[in-house]
């Protein structure tokens, strides 16, 4: 993508809108419907917003147990200082007061799909007549892993800053160790962006200290000759990257990694371990992907392949499509058109699109980025990336530094304001 095919991109993040098909006339046909969303992130913000947007009868209701949320895209700039969290924190009340979402601060324990009703954390029950569950992830666990002496800071908030302060107290001189799990996982090049701010962190603030990557794929998996470029070049003797290294187990005192590779002792420990899809996907029977950890779905609805009425998005779902907040954005309006549409006795749009973009910060002044669309396959019934569509920044620019900033607030607002 040139300089000013980006600038247009970064303008119509509604792009991602434009990219997804639209509800004309339907909205009196869904009059009082009633639809549940679980989970309020980049998908389930957007889905419930964009519900009421487009269909405002319909009684939609947003389940989420935080009354903020906390946004892993540009997190790893409050790992160096360049934002506080209070700046990738967002509320859930323009949702409420201009578009009409009800807004419930609970966790969903259980669904029954039989009565269709979801259980909340205090035992009370609510009624769907469809259904979207937008749970994020939750992590495989780890023989001694524990998350209080060993963050993986991959969901933000109070592990982000746990992480922070850890990295803030490193001894001089020290050693930063941190483990990417197996793709598929949420970002693909988040981790090699953390490594790099961490890198660049350590570099002005604590010289001699190294950050050691202990990546379980083959190789970098996305931009790999900016990532190599910047291991190799950038943060020469500061980052020590080692590939095909799978973690096996944790001493999480002693802040040690065991791996296929030997043991990695370490000052701060970053593990982020192999994903599934969100807790409450796999307790209701909906993780029916072949691996067991993922949602599968239809991907013109997103309507679950195991149970009707229930739609997955964003990083549960099963599509083969990155896990990454943008494509959830998108996902969540190809989900919300088809929610409408069948509320109102039609089919989902036959020919979705999506389209995913990724910013990584590389130091303070410098970032990449990389981008994609997606386009529905009648053929093999998948989202398959489209021929020529997107692509990735040549190295990295303070240009893209200062792109990154209005791509994020653009998806900020297009999902919570
Ligand atoms: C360092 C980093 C950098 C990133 N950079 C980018 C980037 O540049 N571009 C990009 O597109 N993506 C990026 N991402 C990825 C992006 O943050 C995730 O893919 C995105 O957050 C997924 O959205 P989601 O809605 O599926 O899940 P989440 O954002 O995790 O939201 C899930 C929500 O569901 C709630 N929930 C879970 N279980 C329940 C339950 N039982 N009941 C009620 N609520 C529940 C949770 O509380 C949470 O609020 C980055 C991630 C990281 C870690």
């Amino acid at each position: 993508m040139n300089t000013s095919s980006r600038r247009n991109f970064l303008k119509s993040l509604g792009g991602a809108t434009a990219l997804a098909s639209f509800p004309t006339l339907l909205h009196a046909a869904t009059n009082g419907s009633r639809v549940i969303v679980i989970g309020g992130g980049f998908a389930g913000a957007t889905a419930a917003k964009y519900l009421k947007h487009w269909s405002p009868d319909l009684n939609v209701t947003l389940v989420e147990p935080n009354a903020q949320y906390r946004s892993p895209i540009l997190s790893n700039l409050v790992l160096n200082g360049q934002r506080a969290l209070g700046d990738i924190s967002f509320n859930y009340n323009t949702l409420n007061t201009k578009y009409g979402v009800n807004i419930v601060t609970k966790w969903v324990q259980g669904i029954d799909s039989a009565a269709k009703m979801v259980e909340l954390s205090d035992g009370s029950k609510l009624e769907y007549d469809r259904l979207i569950v937008a749970p994020g992830i939750s992590f495989n666990p780890v023989d001694g892993l524990d998350f209080a002496k060993v963050p993986h800071a991959w969901q933000s908030g109070e592990q982000l800053l746990l992480l922070k302060q850890q990295l803030d107290a490193m001894p001089i001189g020290g050693t930063f160790v941190m483990t990417i799990p197996p793709s598929p996982y949420r970002c693909p090049p988040g981790p090699y962006e953390r490594a790099c701010i961490i890198a660049d962190y350590l570099k002005t603030n604590n010289p001699g200290a190294k950050v050691v990557v202990l990546d379980a794929n083959p190789d970098i998996i996305v931009e790999k000759e900016t990532f190599s470029h910047a291991f190799d070049v950038t943060y020469k003797g500061i980052v020590e990257y080692h590939k095909s290294v799978t973690l096996e187990s944790v001493d999480s005192d002693a802040r040690t990694a065991f791996t296929s590779a030997g043991e990695f002792k370490s000052d701060v420990l970053n593990v982020i371990p192999v994903h599934s899809a969100g807790k409450i996907v796999l307790d209701s029977g909906l993780a029916n992907h072949a691996t067991g950890r993922w949602a599968d779905v239809n991907p013109i609805s997103y309507e679950s392949t195991a149970i009707p009425d229930i739609h997955i998005i964003g990083d549960s779902q099963g599509t083969g499509q990155p896990k990454a907040g943008h494509i959830a954005n998108a996902e969540a309006k190809v989900c919300a058109d088809a929610v409408i549409r069948l509320l109102a006795g039609g089919l989902p749009y036959a020919a979705p699109m999506t389209n995913s973009a990724c910013y990584s910060p590389i130091s303070t002044t410098t970032a990449s980025w990389l981008t994609a669309v997606y386009g529905y396959d009648a053929a093999t019934d998948t989202m398959k990336k489209v021929v020529g569509s997107g692509g990735a920044s040549i190295g990295v620019s303070r240009e893209n530094h200062r792109d990154m900033f209005t791509w994020a607030n653009s998806l900020f607002d297009d999902t919570f304001a």
